[in-house]
């Protein structure tokens, strides 16, 4: 356990998150000065005055760091990156570790390389202000500052900003992955829920085809979930009301997350071509069958390949697939078994994803059971995946952050060229206004002029949203209305 004794409450998120880090496996709390315990691995004091930051650092009664820092309270976001400096400092030399983030705790990387490119600056000054103000690896802020220029190229190429994309959420999966912690239910129990959703979510479809007529749809997404866990009537009939309620005039892409191979079949990919969907997903995760068993997913590798094959057979030309690095039980070699695997189809992209280990996930809640099986060298994996894509001709393209990630590292999309998922862009780096439609779905409202960014949120729970629509219908209405962004 780490303990903190702080002199104000303000920034104890942002410590929470960077001690994390250095200490994924300990509990920190925060307490008073009386409650401290000596068993503790590490009491830490930070005295935060107004114009100075204190910090001391004991292993029992012994001081192995302390350190202070002048900091004008007035200005917060030097204040709090002099504070997190000050921690990693310390914190890096107790543990002789090093974040390849460095202090950055945050979802979104590269949107402050993103942001300081759109202004102009140029990329030694932004390397050295990651570096200075974030304490980032070298090899952090290359990608960041790749990532952040191919963004800015394909944005160029979108009228994003007379635009908008609508996500559509079907959450349903043929079984629940250890890992998951999407809104996501079982077809096996939930199955019998699956027509009446639909029939929710056609309501919330008609009623989102009614709002933003001057502007123009530029990306749709189904996702999830697993969308192919519909039938392919099902899904023939959904996607035809979508493209009965929206102008596709100037649609750029249309994603089907196909997502699980045991969802996948001829048929269904048949109707996603015939819809003219112009990108799909089939999901790995990992090639390797004893870990597909453990992680709950229910299919074998040979279904992962032949779906592929389907796909390709009927036309597909843009396949992405999702791997994960740090699975339970995996190591160095079962990333490259999985590399090896990928190469020999070929996919369009490339996203890998780091694990992250969510509350509510079974892995985390049944966490007893795998403990043993955490993997330690998510870094050298990650390389292995940069190493392979970099051969391979794919280039980064979008990159985010979650709580808890293994090894404090990051997801990253890779794909060849022109065939990234623009989608993951838009919502990323936050540049247009999403709306989402089905249960548990947020739509994100962008208002570039004031720099501002407002979530409307569906109910997560499959019944609420199927007895609530009317509700969220209301809800995305007023809020509309009250932003002036619908007439009546
Ligand atoms: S496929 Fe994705 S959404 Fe479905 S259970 Fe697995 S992790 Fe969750």
């Amino acid at each position: 356990m780490i303990q903190f004794v702080l002199s104000n409450d303000e920034y104890q998120y942002d410590i929470h998150s960077l001690v994390k880090a250095f200490y994924p496996k300990d509990q920190i709390k925060f307490v008073m000065e009386e409650d401290l315990e000596e068993s503790a691995k590490l009491q830490i004091y930070l005295h935060l005055n107004q114009d100075m930051i204190q910090m001391k650092a004991m292993q029992g009664i012994k001081e192995i760091y302390s350190m202070q820092e002048f900091a004008d309270s007035g200005n917060k976001s030097s204040y709090r990156n002099i504070l997190k400096r000050m921690i990693y400092n310390g914190l890096s030399l107790i543990t002789k570790k090093e974040l390849p983030w460095g202090t950055l705790t945050g979802v979104r990387p590269t949107k402050l390389a993103l942001d300081r490119l759109e202004q102009g600056i140029s990329r030694a000054e932004i390397e050295n202000f990651m570096s200075r103000e974030y304490l980032c690896s070298k090899e952090k802020i290359d990608t960041s500052l790749q990532v952040a220029e191919r963004e800015i190229t394909l944005l160029q190429e979108m009228d994003y900003k007379n635009g908008y994309s609508v996500y559509i959420g079907i959450p349903f999966c043929p079984s629940t992955c250890l890992y998951c912690s999407f809104t996501s239910y079982s077809s096996e129990k939930f199955g019998n829920l699956i027509q009446k959703y639909l029939e929710a979510l056609y309501q919330e479809i008609t009623f989102a085809g009614t709002c933003f007529r001057d502007k123009k749809l530029t990306t749709v997404y189904f996702g999830g979930g697993t969308p192919t866990t519909l039938s392919e009537v099902q899904l023939d009939l959904l996607l035809q009301h979508v493209e009965n309620t929206f102008d596709f005039t100037y649609v750029k892409e249309y994603t089907v997350e196909a997502g699980r191979p045991d969802s996948i079949t001829y048929d269904k990919l048949r109707v996603l071509k015939k819809h003219g969907v112009s990108r799909i997903s089939i999901n790995p995760q990992t090639m390797r069958q004893k870990t597909l068993d453990l992680i709950g997913r229910k299919h074998t590798v040979e279904q992962v390949v032949d779906a592929f094959h389907m796909a390709r057979q009927l036309g597909h030309e843009n396949i992405n697939m999702d791997i994960i690095i740090g699975l339970p039980g995996e190591d160095k070699d079962d990333v490259a078994y999985t590399l090896r695997e990928i190469d020999k189809l070929q996919p369009d992209s490339l996203t890998v994803h780091t694990l992250a280990l969510k509350r509510a996930a079974r892995l985390n809640t049944e966490k007893s059971n795998y403990e043993d099986l955490t993997p330690t060298d998510t870094k050298a994996m990650l390389h292995l995946t940069e190493e392979y894509t970099k051969k391979a001709g794919y280039l980064p393209y979008y990159l985010y952050r979650q709580k808890n990630m293994a090894g404090n590292l990051e997801n990253i999309g890779y794909a060849k060229f022109g065939k990234e998922g623009l989608y993951n862009i838009l919502i990323m780096e936050e540049k247009q206004t999403i709306v989402a439609l089905g249960a548990g779905a947020s739509s994100k409202f962008v208002f570039p002029d004031e720099n501002r960014l407002e979530r409307v949120e569906n109910v997560k729970s499959l019944k609420d949203y199927i007895e609530r629509i009317n509700e969220m219908i209301e809800r995305k209405r007023s809020f509309l209305l009250h932003n002036e962004l619908l007439s009546m």
